[in-house]
């Protein structure tokens, strides 16, 4: 089975800033979710950020984001398609260039991980969107900038996806909009007024609704994509997820890259898979790894250990039923018997953030058909995600050598993927019977994911926390009294 789908992300950096603006805004706009991704200049100690308080830990994020700075955000919105029968999404992918204009960290690791991935330096100095941290500076609130973008999106009152995502709201929150709160109480509920639509986390969806083997974003993603091409190839009543992207015409096409997401050719590289990359997408050998980083490998491994398990488990009930009826149970042991690998998350050893991934990026040939048109986003209902063993459609064939460039746009590609996840998991949730609920995924409304905790961090507004007076300044302009 093989199911490829290509992703038009639009590169925005300062020259073309003003000129993406009013699309960036509709496309927010008109939205019926925004998922976010973010590329940091580095996170600091590790050991800070996996402190056991988590009052502690937001002091240790805080500390990293007033220190540090966001190099790229990724910004994907999804509009649902009302007039279609499937769960049919309407997809723009932006991948923001960003400059901190104030003195920031930059941690060598960091900048060696980043270069490793496609991170163009040159371009962020040259090209980077400038923005300032902290609280307002006075000038034109209604300015076409960064933090003008953020209050926008506030405006929308959309739910915001994330994967991981409580190091990106710090940083979001500093970069973006006011002084980080003290209190991580008041931050809460600083972001349970900013987001009224509530902010999901698609991490804990991903361990609590998903219930993967894996949660990283990759295995995640990549999962959810295999499912959905299944649910689509068996037929049936039940909703299955379709994507639709833009058809981009005029200046616009120049600033795309088109990142192809495939399946990567289990027969290609070593088929030992590598149990720390397996368990939590980062692995210390990187590339220089000798076992197998291939995450299609490993989910379908994953699914064998399952199959496995729960073929053990029918046979003991099986047995336990035979003892008890004092009779003598011969075929117990089926052909079933494959050797497995476990994957039992072992928590201290997880990376901080979902980031680190190895291995290169698999696309050979890239095909897209574009159409002629020139209208800024016409939608192209042809390269939709799920439509298996499909060649892309009859059209012009591009072939871009953007391979070694995919990295660049990794902040863009992976709020695309967790975008997908979030309309995966309501889209199984949802029943054809059932009117669909305002609310999407209730269960993992305002709820982010917590490393080595069983409980997330509720974002809520306490009746003993008070919002930050920064925040509540903001408010006011974000609502039109500013
Ligand atoms: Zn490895």
């Amino acid at each position: 089975m093989t199911s490829s789908v290509i992703v038009p992300v639009i590169d925005v950096q300062n020259n073309n800033f003003k000129e993406l603006w009013p699309a960036m805004l509709l496309a927010i706009k008109t939205s019926s979710l925004v998922a976010l991704d973010t590329e940091l200049s580095g996170l600091g100690s590790r050991k800070a950020l996996l402190a056991e308080s988590i009052e502690d830990r937001y002091k240790a994020i805080c500390h990293a984001a007033r220190t540090r700075s966001i190099l790229s955000l990724g910004i994907a919105c999804y509009k649902k398609l009302d007039n279609k029968a499937d769960e049919t999404y309407l997809v723009q992918v932006y991948n923001l260039t960003l400059l901190c204009t104030e003195e920031y960290m930059i941690e060598p690791q960091s900048v060696q991980f980043l270069v490793q991935h496609g991170f163009d330096f040159n371009k962020q100095y040259a090209q980077g969107i400038p923005y300032y941290k902290g609280n307002d500076k006075g000038g034109d609130p209604h300015g076409q900038n960064l933090r003008t973008l953020f209050v926008e999106l506030l405006r929308a009152r959309r739910p915001l996806v994330v994967h991981n995502g409580l190091i990106d709201m710090v940083f979001l929150y500093q970069c973006f909009y006011a002084h980080l709160p003290e209190r991580l109480g008041t931050f809460t509920a600083d972001l349970s007024e900013m987001f009224p639509a509530g902010v999901f986390d698609t991490k804990y969806a991903t361990e609590y609704e998903l219930r993967f083997a894996a949660s990283y974003l990759e295995y995640a993603y990549k999962k959810c994509k295999l499912d959905n091409c299944r649910l689509v190839e068996a037929g049936g009543s039940g909703p299955h997820l379709f994507l639709e992207f833009c058809s981009y015409a005029g200046n616009l096409r120049s600033y795309i890259d088109y990142r192809v997401s495939t399946e990567e050719s289990s027969q290609e590289g070593p088929l030992d898979i590598c149990l720390r990359f397996s368990a939590y997408g980062w692995c210390p050998s990187g590339s220089n790894c000798p076992m197998s980083h291939n995450t299609d490998l490993i989910i379908l491994q994953d699914e064998k250990t399952k199959e496995n398990k729960r073929k053990k488990r029918k046979q003991k009930r099986k047995q336990k039923a035979s003892r008890e009826a004092g009779a003598q149970e011969e075929d117990v042991v089926s052909s079933s018997k494959k050797p497995c690998l476990e994957t039992t998350p072992v928590t201290e050893a997880e990376p901080m953030n979902d980031k680190p991934q190895g291995g290169d990026e698999p696309p050979a040939d890239i095909r897209m058909s574009i159409d002629e048109g020139n209208g800024v986003c016409e939608r192209q209902a042809t390269p939709a995600e799920g439509a298996s063993d499909n060649d892309p459609p009859a059209g012009k064939t591009v072939a871009q050598s953007k391979k070694a460039e995919g990295g660049t746009h990794r902040a863009g590609f992976d709020a695309f993927m967790t975008g997908y996840i979030f309309c995966f998991a309501t889209t199984l949730k949802h029943r054809p019977e059932e009117p669909s609920s305002e609310t999407l995924l209730p269960e993992c409304q305002n709820k982010l994911y917590l490393s080595g905790k069983s409980v997330p961090l509720q974002i809520v507004k306490s009746t003993f926390s008070r919002s930050s007076k920064a925040h509540t300044h903001k408010m006011e302009v974000v609502w039109g009294k500013g």
